[in-house]
């Protein structure tokens, strides 16, 4: 006897024969019926433009063999329309192909780093960010964006954080889901959007000590808590692809991870599209010891779940024969091939293979992707510190001294990952720009770079990039420190090199590379007014400075209007209302720092056995996660609920006023925090279960609702092995940042 769930279950499972009415799948398996081994195992292969084939033929060749399903690295649109019109016109089959691309914060035009997107906490905004990237992309022939990276992150020495939205699970799944919406639209095939790949799929962000590429050991309880539900976000939101990533996850590798990528992600979680490799992460299973040799890595890679090879030309190289000899069975062969056919389908892609590079210059030029671009980095700007109403500056100013190595780079201000290498305009000239009337000045200060090249740029042979010598450095320094005397105001902006996060770009220490930290004392120490503009894509140790330096605006990479969008906050002409999406160190020994940990030993108001550092620091955070400063002040009223006491799963509505209390309009950021005072395992402290941003005028008042049902409460407990609310009692606060102190409290029955 079988229940009809498991008739059900069967029938899904037995595949093909059982989706006979899905025409999609129909037409995908026509064409599998019509190809040899090579064709679907080049529906299985990306190529990277310029990797040579497993017999050094080139990708043109390949493709026109049918061994190709898709091609990376080039977003030349003439060799993408010519590479496609080979696969379609001169390919036996005419299966076109899919190009993939990093466009992660715009393509042309570029917006703020994700990190700085995730500090607007607006997914609308993000949304339409991300539809104009599509649009950019597609028109280009780029039809497939490695996009979102959904990595929870909470290590800043990792350079990826940069890529993410942070270290919080809910403001995370937000922006997955926004980011998916947008680059690919309500479904796959919506017009002018592209196919999505979220990415890196399981909890890369976790890399030991921070370090790229490392191995990461999570238990389950954080995997399913922490670091899944991005991915369920943007898979429920109908992501396409699944982007599998380089490191071992508790001694598997990802991409060689069974249970990962089949059970859990095409199971539990539902999953429908294809799942792709990282770069050469087939081939590097063996490279972490797990894969004997390279046909023991394609074989383990494609039975583990990752339908296509990116760049490592694995399966191309070594499956004719594993699958001849009966290693490989046919038919697993054929169900990855389906995969990549249904998504092209979807897509249109067979019905619309082309970009339209002839309107490249109209998209690209299209003043409302500009704006948005100026709009989204005013919207992701934190101001950390405002101390005697230091900004916003007085438009009568006449002396500005702008200093510092970044605040006239106009490619440091795009952030990594930029498409085509393009210039953005600089904080100088948005402060020149600002201030016309104004005799700027500008000082370099000294210099920083990496210690040691990108890996892709080491593996051409070139070297790190060249320090400025010690003695320019000084005298650089001295020229600033003369600037600043003859100025009303210095304008300092410090940071990261662009390439100075991102990927391969982990750190060993939070603080200011280069001669910076020298710099930012000596122009403190001319006693001029000095505000700090920090270019970023992590926090960094700004201790010292966070205590003598009056202002402090964090900018991130704000992206190719980012300098106008610096001026436009410094100046008041736009409030700032972003806030960390991190919570902010105070020093490198202080990560991993995350706001949502649990509970310690003894009560919180103890002074101790709790967790702390206790011999040399505060343990608290410089700042707290979801802090940001405005020009105006709010107030928050009581926080109300519409009943003490509630059923599991009946949702409570949580009430609170805020208020406007200063003399300009602005934006406040309202978070809610739960803590569950008791249950099947211990919860955090803390947690974020709601976010609004609202904009006030000077005295208005606005009542937000919030409403906690099962979604918000539910957790993965690692007792029961399963998603649940449970009854308990539960703390709520609502404020401006994680420290939020209205509060109420509710208990939820069984
Ligand atoms: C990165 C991915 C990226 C891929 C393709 C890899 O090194 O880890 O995030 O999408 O390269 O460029």
């Amino acid at each position: 006897f079988l229940p009809a769930a498991a008739l059900l279950a069967g029938a899904l499972l037995a595949g093909p024969a059982a989706a006979q009415s899905d025409p999609i799948t129909r037409r995908a398996d026509a064409l599998i019926a019509r190809m040899t081994l090579d064709e679907k195992l080049g529906q299985l292969t990306q190529l990277g433009a310029e990797v040579p084939g497993p017999n050094g033929e080139t990708a043109e060749q390949l493709i026109r063999a049918g061994k190709a399903g898709s091609v990376l690295w080039t977003f030349d649109s003439d060799l993408i329309a010519r590479l496609q019109r080979v696969a379609v016109k001169e390919s036996r089959l005419g299966i076109p192909l899919l190009f993939g691309y990093d466009v992660i914060h715009g393509y042309k035009n570029v917006f703020p780093v994700p990190l700085g997107l995730a500090a607007t906490w607006d997914p609308a905004l993000v949304e339409r960010a991300q539809a104009m990237a599509a649009k950019e992309s597609w028109v280009a022939g780029v039809n497939w964006t490695f996009t979102p990276m959904v990595d929870i992150a909470r290590d800043a020495r990792w350079g990826r954080i940069v890529e993410g939205a942070g270290e919080d699970t809910f403001l995370g799944v937000a922006m997955a889901r926004a980011q998916v919406r947008g680059l690919q639209g309500p479904q796959l095939g919506t017009p002018e959007r592209v196919l999505t790949s979220v990415k890196h799929f399981a909890a890369y962000g976790a890399a030991d000590g921070g370090r790229d590429y490392d191995s990461v050991y999570v238990p389950e309880v954080q995997l399913r808590n922490v670091y899944l539900p991005p991915f369920q976000a943007a898979i429920d939101a109908g992501a396409g692809t699944v982007m599998s990533a380089y490191m071992t996850l508790n001694d598997v590798p990802a991409s060689g991870n069974r249970w990962l990528l089949r059970d859990l992600l095409r199971g539990e979680m539902g999953f429908k599209g294809f799942v792709i490799s990282d770069a050469f992460a087939v081939q590097s299973l063996q490279n972490h010891g797990f894969a004997a040799d390279n046909p023991d890595a394609a074989r383990r890679g494609l039975l583990a779940g990752v339908t296509m090879d990116m760049a490592s030309n694995s399966y191309l190289r070594q499956l004719p024969a594993l699958v001849k000899a009966g290693k490989v069975p046919m038919r697993q062969v054929d169900e990855a091939v389906r995969e990549v056919l249904q998504v092209k389908l979807r897509m249109g892609l067979f019905e619309r293979p082309y970009g339209a590079p002839e309107r490249k210059a109209a998209v690209f030029n299209d003043p409302a992707h500009r704006a948005a671009t100026r709009e989204a980095a005013q919207r992701s700007m934190v101001l950390l510190r405002n101390e005697g109403g230091a900004l916003p500056l007085a438009a009568s100013l006449k002396r500005i001294a702008v200093i510092g190595p970044l605040a006239d780079s106009g490619e440091d201000i795009l952030g990594s990952w930029t498409v085509e290498k393009g210039v953005g305009v600089t904080v100088l000239q948005g402060i020149q720009a600002r201030w016309p009337q104004a005799q700027v000045t500008f000082s370099r200060g000294g210099d920083m770079q990496r210690a040691y090249p990108l890996p892709w740029d080491a593996d051409q042979g070139k070297p790190a990039p060249a320090l400025m010598p010690a003695v320019d450095q000084q005298t650089e320094l001295a020229r600033a420190v003369d600037a600043a005397r003859q100025a009303e105001v210095v304008v300092l902006v410090l940071g990261e090199r662009a390439n100075m996060s991102g990927e391969a770009a982990s750190v060993a220490s939070l603080a200011l590379q280069g001669n910076q930290q020298a710099l930012l004392e000596a122009v403190v120490a001319t006693g001029k007014p000095v505000v700090l503009v920090l270019l970023n894509g992590r926090p960094l140790d700004i201790s010292w400075a966070s205590s003598r330096v009056p202002a402090i605006l964090e900018a991130w990479f704000p992206g190719s209007e980012g300098g106008h969008a610096v001026a436009d906050v410094l100046s008041g002409a736009v409030n700032p209302g972003g806030k960390l999406p991190v919570t902010w160190p105070r020093s490198t020994g202080h990560v991993p720092a995350y706001y949502n940990h649990n509970r310690t030993h003894a009560d919180e108001t103890a002074r101790t056995f709790t967790s702390r550092y206790s011999t040399d620091a505060p343990s608290s955070p410089l700042y707290p996660f979801g802090h940001g400063l405005s020009y105006t002040s709010f107030s928050y009223g009581a926080v109300t609920l519409d009943r003490s006491s509630a059923r599991v799963g009946e949702p409570v509505t949580v009430s609170v006023t805020v208020r406007n209390t200063g003399a300009v309009a602005g934006d406040e950021v309202v978070q809610l925090y739960t803590h569950q005072r008791s249950g099947s395992a211990a919860r955090p402290q803390r947690e974020l279960k709601g976010f609004q941003r609202v904009h006030l005028a000077p005295g208005e008042a606005q009542t937000l609702r919030f409403t906690l049902g099962r979604r918000e409460l539910q957790f993965w407990s690692p007792v029961t092995r399963a998603w649940g609310a449970e009854p308990a009692g539960f703390d709520v606060w609502v404020g401006g940042s994680s420290a939020a102190t209205a509060h109420a409290e509710y208990t939820l029955t069984r």
